[in-house]
């Protein structure tokens, strides 16, 4: 049997250190915060060039308290894309402001900055990037924007922390010179690109635990002294609460695994690049199959690994028969569902047709590559 993910076989490549490293956390009488918790976010930070990271309860929790320290009020307007999880959206709504829905660049699916540009108005607070399926959004666009109309942007990296961008990608579109183009290494990673930026560690996301975790990234240091005091029932000291807050915070036993995992991290990432890309010779001789398209600049985690058909229905039922199991991500453009009937947006068809094409295809370092492509041949 294929699995879309399969954590467990990852389990048991890592099963001593995970283990051992689990016994220590519950053998040690100390569940939540703690200096496993430190040490991972210290880790985090190494990882996204010093950047001071507040680890919490998920990611969804990770974006409200990204907003709430950026202050959204009811009645502000903040941009989202129209195409992907619910999360931003949801949690901009939440807070009584309303999300506005920007389409998104037909071939690779990020958001569209010149969709953006022509959301903003008088009540228009920040941008959610939303970094899809693992590469990142087109930020030196997203931040010209930004930059021109006052707004912050808020860069949700849950599916794409260990991603790269090039700077020399973002100095290309700045400055219009395509000589400076040339590297693909060696990029700034992903969460250092919005002026906060979060991640999730959902057990099936690139970086995964075994249940619910998340974190917030941000060069601000008053920014993240506000997240902290936020996912701490706005307090510094035991019993003394400045601001209204939350309780939102990631277990020592969640921090253990993610630990672990880190090590073994840079390898996976690489192991499903060279997945995407034999998927990617396999689909280069089919017509009506096109793989998502990673921007150039843009180094891929590939949270999914998806396609779009023309013979949606045909597909499907090949890869059914085939026994290879597959995902919808995601069946309706946000502006769709029902409970933001009646918002703003502005014409989203490149998020429509993506709706109605996408498939996602098994994905993990351990997915058996080979397998799924003679099933495929056949
Ligand atoms: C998974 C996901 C989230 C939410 O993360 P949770 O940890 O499940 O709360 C937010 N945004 C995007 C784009 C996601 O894919």
């Amino acid at each position: 049997m294929i699995n879309f993910v399969n954590l467990q076989a990852q389990r048991c490549a890592y099963r001593q250190e995970l283990e051992s490293a689990e016994k220590e956390i519950l053998d040690s009488g100390a569940y939540i915060g703690g200096s496993e918790v430190a040490k991972l976010e210290e880790e985090l930070s190494l990882r996204t060039t010093g950047s001071h990271v507040i680890t919490c309860g998920s990611g969804t929790d990770a974006l409200t308290l990204a907003l709430l320290a950026l202050d959204v009020q009811p009645g502000d307007e903040v941009v989202v894309p129209d195409f992907t999880f619910i999360a931003p959206a949801e949690c901009v709504a939440r807070l009584g402001a309303t999300p506005v829905f920007a389409d998104i660049h037909p071939a690779t699916l990020q958001i569209s900055p010149e969709s953006v540009q022509k959301l903003i108005g008088s009540k228009t607070k920040g941008i959610v990037a939303v970094n899809l399926f693992g590469q990142c959004a087109p930020y030196a666009e997203l931040r010209k924007i930004a930059d021109e109309h006052g707004l912050w942007i808020l860069e949700d990296s849950a599916q794409a922390f260990g991603a790269t961008q090039s700077d020399a990608q973002v100095f290309r579109s700045t400055q219009g010179d395509a000589r400076i183009f040339s590297d693909n290494q060696g990029g700034r990673p992903a969460c250092t690109f919005g002026d906060i930026s979060i991640t999730s560690f959902y057990p099936t996301k690139p970086l995964g635990c075994y249940g619910d975790g998340g974190a917030v990234f941000t060069k601000n240091k008053e920014l993240a002294h506000k997240v902290r005091m936020l996912a701490n029932h706005g307090s510094e000291a035991r019993y003394q609460h400045e601001i209204i807050g939350l309780n939102s915070r990631l277990d020592a036993l969640q921090a253990a695994v993610l630990r672990v995992k880190l090590r073994h991290f840079d390898e996976e990432i690489k192991r499903r690049a060279e997945i995407a890309a034999q998927y990617n010779a396999f689909f280069a001789g089919i017509e009506g199959i096109s793989p998502q398209e990673i921007a150039a600049g843009n180094t891929s985690t590939y949270a999914q690994y998806t396609v779009m058909v023309e013979n949606r229905a045909e597909f499907l039922y090949k890869l059914d028969k085939a026994g290879i199991p597959h995902c919808i991500h995601y069946p309706a453009p946000l502006h769709r569902q029902p409970c933001f009937a009646g918002l703003p947006k502005g014409p989203c068809g490149a998020a429509e047709a993506a709706s109605e094409s996408v498939v996602s295809l098994p994905m993990c370092a351990f997915t058996p590559i080979q397998d799924i492509l003679e099933r495929l041949s056949k």
